[in-house]
């Protein structure tokens, strides 16, 4: 990611210098670069140029408002699975038209917040939801254009707790009652089966699983056209992955040419959902290291951020570069560490045995690819406050979350009146 890079021996985001972000903003931070968003939109959307599909942003990778605007006004329409994620979409100044609506639990509040929107489809995930959306529906006076996401049983090789498309995992509807589902809802007030939609799981490094995914839906679109159901469009999902290490990755081109080779002749429009190769590479955090300890066998780099921060390594075992923002001497010897941050938890652990530079009490490093479900799963774990997001334009840097100071929080909480 050349965005991040070093510039006589201080690492940069764009033309900006972390180092001066850090002195203004304190530490840790997530750090996002607009070039890099826009290269990898352009590089997605351009894969597609010219043909009828719509690519709307999966808000959840990275739901702060500049970054969906980063994306709205290159032409970005959003995928959201909550009315949270729909209201930040639509104050970001996505267009109602681009907003699909996803998630296997929405309740009628959501479903009549998106209605009243005139957002452009809601994925149904089961017959109880369908009925609640045909009641929900027809009480407003309106019709819903629906997709089913459908469970293709497919193995997306990806890891456990973010493959979504097989049998036993709680997504979509079977798809061998795919056909029974769409005659339900064909018989439905307020509901109008427009679409299939799926969704398989997310960093995937290998365009087989979704090819197998994308030839059942395409199977199932003419079964479904024979029994006369209209239609007419197809929502892909996302789950693109990134690199993290040094995964061999399909290009976006390649991606396309595999959708298109499947859809091109289905007379469909195109809906795509990425969202982690849309921002996952366009972010970094940074932290500023408070002790450097020599245990008994292992040297422990602790550093001012921790799981709650960026979660991903606790949860899903995932791997993140991590650079020294001053470089190193290029003579340096490195040293492995365990690089952990101050939580109360063993899973406090970004990486184990990494090999780094010698580093010093104060010492900023930087974890790479932390653009996607990095700040949106932080919390608040410790009473430590959310980290702040900035976003690099060029030389130019902005705080577009700040971060809360500790009176707010405690200001946030209620005594009970028996205390
Ligand atoms: C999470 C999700 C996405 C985005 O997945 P990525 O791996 O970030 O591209 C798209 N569609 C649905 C329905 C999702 O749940």
């Amino acid at each position: 990611m050349t965005v991040f890079a070093y510039r006589n021996g201080i690492l940069h985001a764009e033309d900006a210098a972390l180092t001066a972000i850090a002195d203004a903003v304190g530490t840790p931070f997530y750090c996002y670069s607009t070039a890099a968003l826009r290269a990898n939109w352009a590089a997605f959307a351009g894969a597609f140029a010219g043909q009828d599909v719509g690519v709307c942003y999966a808000v959840k990778a990275n739901s702060n408002l500049a970054v969906i605007r980063t994306f709205a006004e290159q032409g970005a329409g959003a995928d959201v699975v909550s009315e949270g994620e729909m209201r930040r979409a639509l104050a970001a100044g996505v267009p109602p038209e681009r907003i699909v609506f996803s998630g296997v639990g929405k309740t009628r509040d959501e479903m009549r917040a998106a209605l009243s929107a005139g957002i452009f489809q809601l994925n149904v995930e089961s017959i109880p939801e369908l009925e609640a959306l045909s009641e929900v529906a027809s009480g407003m006076g309106v019709t819903a254009d629906i997709a089913f996401r459908v469970n293709p049983d497919v193995d997306a090789k990806t890891h456990a707790k973010i493959a979504t498309g097989k049998k036993e995992n709680k997504f979509g509807i079977d798809y061998d009652h795919a056909r029974d589902v769409y005659a339900r809802a064909a018989a439905l007030p307020g509901v109008r089966p427009v679409a299939i939609a799926v969704h398989i799981g997310s960093q995937l490094t290998d365009l087989a699983p979704f090819r197998a995914a994308f030839l059942r839906v395409a199977d199932l679109l003419h079964v479904l056209r024979t029994d006369g159901h209209d239609i007419r469009r197809l929502d892909l999902g996302g789950g693109l992955g990134i690199r993290y290490k040094d995964e061999a990755l399909p290009s976006p081109a390649d991606y396309a040419a595999m959708v298109t080779s499947i859809t091109g002749n289905l007379g469909c429009h195109v809906t795509l959902e990425p969202g982690r190769t849309l921002v996952g590479n366009a972010g970094v955090l940074v932290a500023r290291t408070i002790y450097v300890k020599q245990g008994l066998h292992r040297q422990f780099l602790i550093v001012d951020a921790a799981m709650n921060d960026l979660i991903r390594p606790a949860l899903y075992d995932s791997y993140h570069g991590i650079r020294p923002v001053v470089e190193a001497a290029s003579d340096a010897t490195t040293v492995p560490m365990d690089v952990v941050g101050p939580v109360c938890e063993s899973g406090d652990t970004f990486a184990l045995q990494r090999p780094l530079p010698p580093m010093a009490a104060g010492d900023l490093v930087a974890f790479d690819s932390a653009g996607a479900y990095g700040a949106v799963m932080s919390s608040g774990y410790n009473t430590r406050p959310l980290i702040p997001e900035v976003m690099v334009n060029g030389a130019d840097f902005a705080v577009i979350r700040p971060r809360p100071r500790i009176e707010d929080i405690l200001a946030a909480e209620r005594m009970p009146g028996w205390l």
